[in-house]
């Protein structure tokens, strides 16, 4: 069956977003354990907590809809968690793993941003009053999320391990961005 309606087309960007918070709770919990840093772990788990808030709300929708919350495959979010399992081959320190995690949460967070605006213009459009108010709530929280994570990685103070462990000529180069400070 064709799909003909704004209705549908918001119905499934709801899915959307509905797949990749629920692959989000679990990506928040790895990554807060990989990490070394009270302040770090402690901001994954408090927006995993938020995530789940979020997943609350996204079923809420559903069912003020008529309709039963179920989740797709969010491909945009899965790529990022997938590229955070890529980069587990480049044997990073934990110091670089924990540097390209904020990196990816940041990523995360503003694919999110995107969707949730898009979100709200479309339930705006079909005058889901309600949606607006719930999905807005969301958006502060990833809002809030993509500044935490910005003001994590400015301050992030990383040595240069290259000058630590000896240099081979490739790192005498200079070639690792953390390495400029
Ligand atoms: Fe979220
Ligand atoms: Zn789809
Ligand atoms: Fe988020």
């Amino acid at each position: 069956m064709a799909m003909e309606s704004i209705e549908e087309l918001f119905e499934h960007e709801l899915k959307d977003i509905l797949g990749g918070e629920q692959a989000l709770v679990d990506a928040l919990e790895q990554m807060a354990q990989e990490s070394s840093d009270r302040d770090i772990r402690k901001a994954y788990t408090q927006h995993r907590k938020e995530t789940q808030g979020q997943i609350k709300r996204i079923e809420k929708i559903f069912r003020s809809l008529g309709q039963k919350p179920e989740p797709e495959t969010c491909l945009g979010i899965e790529g990022l968690i997938k590229e955070k399992k890529m980069f587990m081959r480049e044997k990073p320190t934990e110091e670089l793993l924990e540097f390209f995690n904020v990196g990816a949460a940041q990523k995360v967070e503003r694919y999110e941003i995107t969707s949730y605006e898009s979100l709200i213009d479309m339930a705006d459009k079909l005058g889901l009053t309600d949606a607006v108010q719930l999905l807005e709530e969301s958006l502060q929280e990833e809002e809030a999320a993509l500044n935490k994570l910005k003001a994590i990685a400015s301050e992030f103070d990383v040595t240069d391990e290259t000058e630590q462990v000896g240099e081979t000529e490739e790192d005498a180069e200079g070639q690792h961005a953390t390495s400029r400070r």
